[in-house]
């Protein structure tokens, strides 16, 4: 195949996964008797060349997620983003904080303390409010980043108090070894983190974003009550790591 043809196939991939994801996505929603609009679909463009991710935004991809910083600020000016919105998904290091605060529209992997002063301080600088959601290490995993579920109300009323934030719900990756029913308690378990702090009514905290489900489960995370999957293998294709 010439390396040209290899390309044109790779776009029409992407067009058609995405469609069928889509579809999909709204398909779970109502079996789940939820309304598809309830459900946003991510586009998880890591490792991705802007190419690909563009031809997803012409499908009607408004929302990318991308992990690194880096990554996504090389990536940034190749990218149709005028009609579409940029997390960011990925661990985030304190001293590569500045360089990513008001350059995406929400920070879903805000997993210590230290992060979100830092993230408002930043925020605070550029005159801007960052919004963030809290990851939760919902398996309570030792090699895992985020807020263990037993910490989360405690730690969102601390954050809650730092300037130049908000705290819009929360995010999670489930043990990447757990089984499909052991997933679903994880993600029923989120829900119920969700429906809690929601109710305690904090000042500065709305549990608006349940952010759940990537290529492999997205289907049982909305039935759980995701509000957004991150979906990329499914989309993209597997990825290369060099
Ligand atoms: C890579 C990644 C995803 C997407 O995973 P797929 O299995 O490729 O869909 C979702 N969320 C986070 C945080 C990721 O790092």
């Amino acid at each position: 195949m010439t390396e040209q043809s290899f390309m044109i196939e790779k776009l029409n991939s992407v067009e058609e996964n995405f469609k069928r994801i889509k579809n999909e996505v709204g398909e779970a929603a109502v079996r789940a008797g939820r309304s598809a609009e309830e459900i946003r679909l991510m586009a998880v463009t890591k490792t991705v060349e802007p190419v690909f991710i563009n031809r997803a935004i012409a499908c009607g991809a408004d929302l990318i997620g991308e992990n690194r910083v880096q990554e996504f600020l090389s990536k940034k000016d190749g990218l149709d983003l005028d009609r579409c919105e940029a997390h960011l998904i990925g661990h985030l290091q304190t001293n590569k904080v500045r360089q990513i605060v008001g350059e995406v529209s929400l920070i879903q992997s805000v997993d210590s303390v230290k992060l979100a002063k830092e993230i408002g301080r930043c925020s605070v600088n550029k005159n801007i409010v960052s919004d963030i959601l809290l990851e939760v290490n919902i398996g309570g995993e030792d090699s895992k980043f985020g807020f263990l579920p037993s910490e989360v109300y405690e730690k969102a009323c601390e954050i809650s108090e730092t300037e130049g934030i908000k705290i819009c719900g929360l995010m999670t990756v489930p043990p990447f070894d757990a089984t499909k029913e052991q997933t679903s308690t994880f993600f029923s378990n989120m829900r119920q983190l969700f429906i809690d702090i929601g109710e305690k009514k904090i000042h500065n905290v709305s549990m608006s974003v349940l952010s759940m489900g990537m290529s492999g489960d997205y289907r049982e995370a909305i039935a759980a009550g995701s509000t957004l999957v991150r979906v990329g293998t499914a989309i993209f294709g597997s990825r290369q790591y060099n």
